[in-house]
């Protein structure tokens, strides 16, 4: 591969990537284009209340508007851009559009309990002055800090460990809610939930995907049941069928996500679901 481009790229050693150096370098550049371009936006996934199938809140999950290639996945360019570094500059985009758009949704509801949850990676949470700057983006958008909810996923944990507790347990104090996010995939998941100073888990679809079978169920169940032993909120994702929303209803978790409520949508096609479920 590296050969047939002209010998002078050489492969990233990651096979994740399955990007040349060259490739990387030019993802990177359009990146930082797009960044200058504001070609970041988040589109909103509903999370539902079990019980009643009521929209509670958003996840914001980023989207890259690119001039030719269409709307793009994270999967496109996560990793690049957090190698690069260029992830904050863009998760700050993405935080912005978010909570903006969360007050315009609690002024079309008349109610400002809305939810909206936006991730962090390690990188943007332990980045100089990242908290500081997030809350003010909530103060100045004039959002209550408790509809901001913070997804963070094991890893951060695990590589920043007391620094990343510490910024957790700040985020808290001044009331923004905090997530546990794709619970279960990292190498230590339990030690994590021990520590963390969270509201909420979220566990990874990787088991409600295999919760059809008896061995899945009852680990979902064991993972909800220590959550809850713990004063934690359960949100399950990946619900793709009534069959799996019905089970992880019947194991008490609290909220569900998935393909079966709705795909990730624009900030207008969240809008109208939200005003039609009213
Ligand atoms: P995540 O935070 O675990 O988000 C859930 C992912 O699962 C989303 O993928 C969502 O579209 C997808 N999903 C939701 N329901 C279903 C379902 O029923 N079936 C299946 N197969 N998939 C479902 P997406 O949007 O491609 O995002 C992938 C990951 O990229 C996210 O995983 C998150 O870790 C990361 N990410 C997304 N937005 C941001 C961001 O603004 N900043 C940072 N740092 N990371 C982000
Ligand atoms: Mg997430
Ligand atoms: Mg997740
Ligand atoms: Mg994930």
């Amino acid at each position: 591969e590296a050969k047939r481009q002209g010998g002078a790229a050489t492969v990233i050693s990651d096979p994740a990537l399955h990007l040349t150096v060259q490739q990387q370098f030019e993802t990177e550049a359009e990146l930082r284009a797009a960044i200058e371009q504001d070609a970041f936006e988040p589109y909103y996934q509903p999370i539902v209340d079990l019980e009643t199938r009521a929209v509670v809140g958003f996840e914001a999950l980023v989207r890259w508007c690119h001039p030719r290639r269409g709307v793009l996945p994270p999967a496109a360019f996560l990793e690049v851009a957090e190698t690069s570094g260029l992830i904050d500059a863009i998760g700050k985009q993405v935080i912005e559009k978010a909570l903006a758009t969360l007050r315009t949704w609690h002024e079309a509801l008349g109610r400002a309990t809305l939810t909206i949850a936006v991730n962090v990676s390690p990188r943007q949470l332990c980045a100089p002055g990242f908290v500081e700057w997030l809350l003010a983006a909530v103060t100045k958008c004039g959002v209550p800090p408790e509809t901001v909810k913070v997804e963070i996923t094991e890893s951060a944990v695990l590589d920043q460990g007391e620094k990343t507790l510490a910024i957790l347990s700040r985020l808290r104090g001044v009331g923004l809610q905090v997530m546990l996010d794709d619970f279960g995939t990292g190498f230590s998941s339990l030690s994590c939930l021990y520590q963390i100073p969270a509201q909420a888990i979220k566990i990874d679809r990787s088991f409600v995907a295999v919760i059809d079978t008896q061995r899945g169920y009852d680990f979902v169940r064991g993972v909800v049941d220590l959550a809850h032993a713990l004063g934690l909120d359960v949100v399950c994702e990946g619900v793709e069928t009534e069959a799996q929303h019905a089970q992880v209803k019947a194991l008490g978790a609290r909220w569900g996500q998935g393909y079966l409520y709705s795909r990730p949508v624009t900030s207008d096609q969240a809008l109208a679901m939200l005003l039609c479920g009213q």
